[in-house]
């Protein structure tokens, strides 16, 4: 991988649940990111083709045991708040004793699951036993026939049933979209009514040039903010304060929920960027945008020590690319990964 200059040295690392990660520009990391599979049971165009891609090796993806120790680690650097992610994580057998295992870990703070809802209806009830903090759930669309056009499979009903299930169970529910070349207004306006009448934060996304497709996300994504804004006259943007986040945030009167805007492919967040991955091969990755940038699955496989494995940690963090401008353009590559190989 190509080395840019990437700006001064920030502090060291400092071991505690509380004192937290810094990278060299100042952006302190405590949400880890963690792809369980790359399997998944849609095949949404803007993600993967419909032959699929091939799947990564069994052995080749990390096991839950290996996981679980890896999460321990990044805890005992700072790192407070885990998302488990995929492909679809529900289509790893384990998962919901996973997750249960995850939320034993004294200093992990908060357990987020992000999934298609196909299968999670199911697990609603343990997954609010286990305390998971919140769902993200990934809807494009409330119309029957173009859920089938865009994920190539008929499973709008069940994850109406995740949506409406997680809401009855009081789970604080996001759900995210992606807006299309063929995103009308209409489709907007629809999947909204998801946030006027539920307290559910409906977050819009910027396509990203992931899935080997041609690069016609500047044309998709145009100026999504605008677009929002003449939809919606009376929308008002939040300022956030506290918490980092990806995700710009509006409030409409007479919303129940909220709306969102997560800008992608525009990358206008990442100053505020608090989060690193793990790919479901054991890649780490500081940046969405980057190849990896440390393969802890040979760590973990080679015998090295928590302290070894967190020291090498710290190194990457310490080593972040400035933006997700930056890191595209360090490892452009011939064709971009799906998604699913990465942990959307
Ligand atoms: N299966 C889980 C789910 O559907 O939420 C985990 C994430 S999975 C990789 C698919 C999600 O990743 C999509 O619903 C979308 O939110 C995101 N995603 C995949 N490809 C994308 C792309 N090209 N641009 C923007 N988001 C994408």
């Amino acid at each position: 991988m190509t080395a840019l200059p990437r700006g001064t040295t920030a502090p060291q690392a400092q071991p505690g649940p509380v004192a937290g990660l810094l990278d060299n520009h100042g952006r302190r990391i405590d949400y880890l990111r963690l792809a369980i599979t790359d399997r998944c049971n849609l095949r949404c165009r803007y993600c993967r083709p419909e032959e699929g891609v091939p799947f990564i090796p069994h052995p080749e993806i990390l096991r839950f045991e290996e996981l679980e120790r890896l999460v321990r680690i990044f805890t005992t650097l700072g790192i407070s708040k885990v998302r488990v992610t995929g492909g679809e994580p529900f289509s790893r057998r384990g998962c919901l004793d996973f997750l249960r295992r995850l939320k034993r870990i004294d200093r992990l703070q908060s357990l987020h699951v992000t999934t298609n809802g196909v299968k999670t209806a199911r697990y609603l009830d343990e997954l609010k036993e286990i305390g998971v903090a919140g769902i993200n759930l990934s809807l494009d669309t409330l119309d029957p026939k173009r859920f089938w056009q865009i994920t190539r499979r008929d499973y709008l009903a069940a994850v109406l049933e995740t949506l409406y299930g997680a809401l009855a169970r009081n789970i604080p529910l996001k759900v995210n979209s992606v807006v299309l070349q063929d995103t009308s207004d209409q489709e907007i306006l629809s999947l909204a009514t998801l946030a006027e009448k539920h307290p559910i934060t409906l977050r819009f996304i910027e396509r990203m040039p992931f899935s080997g497709m041609t690069r016609v996300e500047e044309i998709i994504n145009g100026d999504l903010s605008s677009r929002l804004q003449r939809i919606f006259p009376t929308i008002t943007e939040e300022i956030q304060t506290i918490t980092p986040t990806t995700a710009r945030i509006f409030s409409i009167p007479g919303f129940k929920g909220k709306l969102g805007l997560i800008q992608g492919y525009s990358r206008l967040f990442c100053q505020r960027c608090n989060k690193v991955r793990i790919t479901p091969a054991g890649m780490l990755k500081t940046c969405l945008y980057d190849d990896g940038a440390l393969d802890l699955r040979e760590f973990v496989r080679s015998g090295k020590t928590a302290c070894e494995i967190g020291k090498e940690i710290s190194k990457c963090i310490n080593n972040r690319f400035v933006n997700g401008l930056a890191a595209e353009k360090a490892c452009r590559r011939e064709e971009e990964p799906s998604m699913s190989l990465i942990g959307g």
